[in-house]
């Protein structure tokens, strides 16, 4: 029998009901599958048995989240707390979730590892080598991790710790570390080591200076994973700039090995190219910019937009790279191709001109 994790929050309101049903709305308009059960609310994202159920009862919102992974639940609960905060805003409601993580000091999924190696995969590709205990939740399906990197000067780093809302509590700014978000390109949990690939952008980015730049033996905060399987399919179509490479990499390794996939990925030169690991049923095709400005090319939404998707097997588009270029093909595949949820997996890796910005607590 599986472990279940289980949360809950209950808001106690004279308008519960219309909340319940704001609730509804909301996640209907961001794609969670939510639907009516008698006067209930069920949301089940159809995967890692993640499911929540939103009632109104006894003067209160209740949302009662079950999942059989950890990142499940707290994504559902995330994206609820939210939602239940935002409806209720009024109100100014101060949620106190209770279950599986209610009594920690410390966030389940953070650890403190020391770069211990780094070597160059290509001219603009750092492959940097962190050791830590205790991995093993990070050989799970998820595979994207935040990684926190403290302010310099200060005596000891300082992490964000469990709040009450279910969502972390950051230190204060000048404590604080800053964050951005990264794939675990292999993790060995035996050996206590995880390594990550770094696009080297240049020296304005705080995470591709540290990949660079950083001295052996410095300390960071690895929090995650997150990011739930992807669906198994018949045919996929795999999209990304080099962001991307290590994403694609863990996917490609994971299909089952019967599946025909198309992957095209945008690098700058013919430099750039790595060796993937993939079954003869898998074409990659490399898109060199050669020159043109990086995050401003149609290449990759030309190419995938090229593709004929079949209509007779289960199929899956998967994205990530700029975030323009991620909209554009987003439009294409769910307005134009008429693509569900579980056949699009679309996301921003990076916003030209942007910083990552902080994650809102
Ligand atoms: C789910 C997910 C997984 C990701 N996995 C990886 C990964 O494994 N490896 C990886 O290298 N990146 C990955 N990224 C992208 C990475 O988070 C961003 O590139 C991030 O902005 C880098 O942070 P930074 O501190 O270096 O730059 P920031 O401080 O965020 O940005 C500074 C400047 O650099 C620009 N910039 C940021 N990224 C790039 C880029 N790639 N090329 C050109 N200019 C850029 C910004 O537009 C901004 O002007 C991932 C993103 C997501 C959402």
């Amino acid at each position: 029998m599986d472990t279940l994790y289980r949360t809950s929050v209950h808001h106690i309101t004279p308008n519960a009901r219309t909340y319940v049903t704001s609730l509804y709305e909301r996640a209907r308009e961001v794609e969670l599958p939510a639907v009516y059960d008698g006067d209930d609310v069920v949301v089940d994202i159809g995967r890692d048995g993640a499911n929540a159920r939103l009632s109104s009862k006894d003067g209160a919102v209740s949302i009662e989240v079950e999942s059989r992974t950890e990142q499940g639940a707290t994504l559902l609960r995330s994206f609820l707390g939210h939602f239940l905060e935002k409806v209720a805003a009024p109100e100014k409601p101060e949620l106190v979730w209770d279950g599986f993580d209610a009594d920690l000091d410390e966030l389940p999924g953070l650890r403190e590892m020391t770069l211990v190696d780094r070597k160059m995969v290509t001219p603009r590709m750092v492959r940097v080598r962190l050791a830590g205990r205790d991995l093993a939740r990070f050989a799970s399906s998820g595979h994207i991790v935040r990684l926190l990197f403290p302010p310099s000067g200060l005596a000891a780093p300082e992490w964000p710790t469990p709040g009450k809302n279910g969502r972390p509590v950051w230190p204060e700014e000048g404590r604080r570390p800053q964050s951005r978000v990264y794939t675990i390109r292999d993790v060995d949990v035996a050996a206590g080591m995880m390594d990550i690939d770094f696009v080297v952008h240049g020296a304005h980015g705080v995470a591709a200076r540290w990949a660079v730049d950083a001295p052996i033996g410095d300390v960071i905060g690895v929090l995650g994973p997150t990011g739930l399987g992807l669906r198994q399919a018949e045919w996929y179509l795999l999209g990304g700039d080099e962001t991307a490479i290590p994403a694609i990499a863990r996917i490609l390794a994971k299909i089952d090995p019967t599946a025909h996939a198309t992957v095209f990925i945008e690098i700058e030169d013919a430099a750039e190219r790595q060796a993937l690991t993939h079954s003869d049923y898998v074409t990659v095709h490399w898109l060199e910019r050669n020159g043109l400005p990086v995050g401003r090319t149609t290449l990759l939404v030309d190419a995938m937009k090229s593709v004929t998707l079949p209509h007779d097997r289960t199929k899956v588009v998967w994205i990530g790279a700029e975030l323009e270029t991620v909209r554009d093909l987003r439009v294409y595949f769910k307005k134009d191709l008429g693509l569900d949820r579980l056949e699009l997996n679309a996301s921003g890796y990076w916003r030209f001109g942007k910083a990552e910005s902080a994650p809102t607590e």
